[in-house]
């Protein structure tokens, strides 16, 4: 009989029975929140060898954790193949910012992404510069471009698939793959698809990084970040937020992992939603471009079914013509979309995005656009009826058209 540790369980299983080893697994289905900042020792030589075997799931001192995070990072390693752990961060950026810082030192080159999470190119143009680590964006479209870019000092590469607001979808194993020919790290913000969609490691990635303040969570009431790895660069990120005390609480652990066990229904559901609604704006005159690898004929749609297993509710759409106002016009009449950061959450959200601002190599609007298809909007679909959120689009493009 397969017991719940097994393996060759399929993702949607791990999902369920991942992160429930801990002390309390024979008493109840969810971890008790332990909200511990001391742990007591035995003795004095208990205290002294326990100071000394920095391992995983040890008691020693609430900023290395306790029972409820540890099964959040159980749960995630088990969804993650080939990582042999997975460190948690405050909130994602904290996981991007504290993984570079991880990997990096003074005198490094950083290749980033030209379509990267645009907090995660500050990190770069900011912070890391600070420390006299230099970076170069690229096109991560272009291998040919993304090659001659490496040097000698080139210690790390910065990937996120699909990009920021504007949804390309990359050849991550091509990238990957050259990044450890040229001896450099490869990082890849894997919030989009999730472990379950997109399973980073596999694909060649060294460091998997997760915002779990979106899907995972998925309820839009928490903030954390995640970063899973084989054995190598796990010590290292370990290391790391040990040293930057990073640490995540309990209660919100508990939060994210309850989040977690209907992560894969919720992608599901609003995947298959996102997918109607994409079409839906594609066939509209209002609308120019749907940013979507979900969409088959979009750019993008072949890489990501050969490389992806699941998609995301997140997708962007450009208008045609219309200026900022009428795109404005179009947001403020949604009643189900709220106006907001973030996304992954079970209720849908509207951003309206400008996106030269956030580009340095990748050219907007791209070849063939027209030059006044430039006002985007990105939406988050959640879990709400499907054409219940077309009528309210519906009524959104009515407003558009009122100028
Ligand atoms: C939101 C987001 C992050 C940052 O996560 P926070 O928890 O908000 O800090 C990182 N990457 C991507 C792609 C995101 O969308």
């Amino acid at each position: 009989m397969a017991g719940k540790d097994d393996p060759t369980l399929r993702s949607d299983t791990r999902l369920v029975t991942s992160g429930r080893s801990g002390a309390f697994a024979e008493a109840v289905v969810n971890p008790p929140v332990w909200r511990a900042s001391t742990h007591l020792y035995a003795s004095c030589a208990d205290l002294r060898e326990r100071k000394a075997d920095n391992r995983d799931g040890q008691f020693f001192y609430g900023r290395r954790g306790a029972p409820t995070q540890w099964a959040l990072s159980e749960a995630l390693t088990a969804l993650e193949p080939g990582a042999a752990g997975t460190v948690l961060y405050p909130s994602g950026l904290a996981a991007l910012s504290a993984a570079l810082l991880a990997v990096l030192r003074s005198g490094d080159v950083l290749l980033v992404a030209d379509n990267a999470y645009d907090p995660t190119r500050s990190v770069a143009t900011g912070l890391l510069k600070g420390f006299g680590i230099e970076h170069r964006f690229f096109d991560p479209l272009d291998l040919e471009a993304y090659e001659a870019a490496f040097c000698d000092r080139t210690r790390a590469v910065m990937l996120e698939v699909p990009g920021s607001l504007t949804m390309e979808v990359c050849d991550i194993p091509a990238l990957a793959r050259i990044a450890r020919e040229k001896g450099a790290v490869s990082l890849v913000d894997n919030t989009w698809a999730t472990a379950l969609g997109f399973p980073a490691l596999e694909r060649g990635c060294d460091i998997a990084i997760t915002a779990l303040t979106k899907h995972v969570g998925g309820h839009s009431d928490v903030m954390m970040g995640a970063a899973s790895a084989g054995e190598r660069w796990y010590r290292r990120l370990r290391l790391g937020a040990q040293q930057l005390g990073h640490v995540v609480s309990p209660d919100d652990a508990a939060l994210v992992l309850r989040g977690l066990r209907t992560m894969s229904v919720r992608l599901e559901r609003e995947t298959a939603s996102a997918l109607a609604i994409a079409g839906w704006l594609a066939e509209r005159e209002e609308v120019a471009h749907v940013l979507s690898p979900l969409l088959p004929g979009t750019p993008g749609h072949a890489l990501w079914q050969r490389d992806f297993n699941g998609g995301c509710g997140l997708f962007s759409f450009v208008l045609r013509g219309g200026d900022d106002a009428a795109r404005c016009r179009l947001v403020d009449r949604l009643d189900l979309f709220g106006i907001g950061y973030s996304w992954g959450g079970f209720e849908s959200l509207a951003l309206p995005f400008d996106v030269e601002p956030v580009r340095s190599r990748m050219a907007w609007p791209k070849a063939g656009w027209g030059v006044e298809d430039r006002h985007a909007i990105r939406l988050s679909i959640g879990l709400e009826d499907k054409d219940d959120l077309i009528a309210d689009l519906e009524r959104g493009f009515a407003a558009f058209n009122e100028g």
